[in-house]
């Protein structure tokens, strides 16, 4: 962990808002490794002994949450239009501050996990650390044998090239000129899936992520969420 300015460490604990943070170091409530501390400026990181009105401060309990994104809803705490973020689906059970891990499109729907463990987060989202994401697409049109191929096994896209890739059609539907399939990928660039989509000639009218991992949404409906059990935690780790 960074070193922070205390007021900010102090609000990142839970304790008050930065400016309330500001006054209570103003007024020597605060003290750092068993000194009181009224001046701003002072760092601090988790190696500190940091004390309110003589009471340590507790780190934030760590918090790892599965949700059911529904579609409509952007992935981020918060949003400059005041649109609806997925930290609004979340109840007074979860008061922790919790962020996404990655993200899911503003109309995907599916699982997405949030914590408040950064390193957890950071392990997560390494580009070295491919966890496998599978998505079911409603697509334009029908595949093709070669364009499977292509998406299989590896496909260019602005920046990247994709890795391998397992593609099953699940369904065609040749009247409404759609099908749906499911999509397994490692990575997580932006909008990828429909950018694989995109680079075969296939518009993705529909997304959603069924797994992450070995997790699932089973037993979620919609909008709701659960933790994950330390079971879990740890073997993502
Ligand atoms: N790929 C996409 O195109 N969109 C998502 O939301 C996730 C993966």
């Amino acid at each position: 962990m960074e070193k922070v300015r205390l007021q900010k460490y102090m609000a990142d604990a839970g304790v008050a808002s930065r400016r309330k943070s500001e006054e209570m170091i103003a007024s020597g409530h605060v003290r750092v490794n068993n000194k009181v501390v009224t001046e701003m400026g002072i760092k601090v990181d988790n190696s500190d002994k940091i004390e309110v009105d003589g009471m340590p401060l507790q780190e934030e309990k760590k918090r790892y949450i599965l949700m059911y994104k529904p579609r409509g809803v952007i992935t981020a705490v918060k949003d400059d239009k005041d649109r609806k973020v997925v930290t609004d689906l979340l109840e007074d059970d979860v008061r922790e501050r919790v962020y996404p891990i990655g993200r899911l499109d503003y109309d995907t729907s599916g699982l997405l996990l949030l914590t408040n463990d950064g390193d957890f987060a950071n392990h997560l989202m390494h580009p070295r650390y491919h966890v496998e994401k599978t998505y079911v697409a409603k697509i334009e049109g029908v595949l093709s044998t070669e364009e499977i191929r292509k998406l299989e096994g590896g496909i260019k896209l602005k920046g990247y090239t994709t890795s391998k890739a397992r593609v099953k059609v699940m369904s065609k539907d040749k009247k409404k000129n759609s099908s749906i399939v499911r999509i397994t990928i490692h990575e997580g660039h932006n909008h990828q899936v429909k950018n694989m989509f995109d680079a075969v000639g296939h518009k993705v009218e529909k997304l959603a992520r069924e797994s992450y991992a070995f997790l699932t949404l089973e037993g979620l409906v919609s909008g709701k969420y659960r933790d994950l059990t330390r079971q879990e935690v740890a073997e993502l780790k």
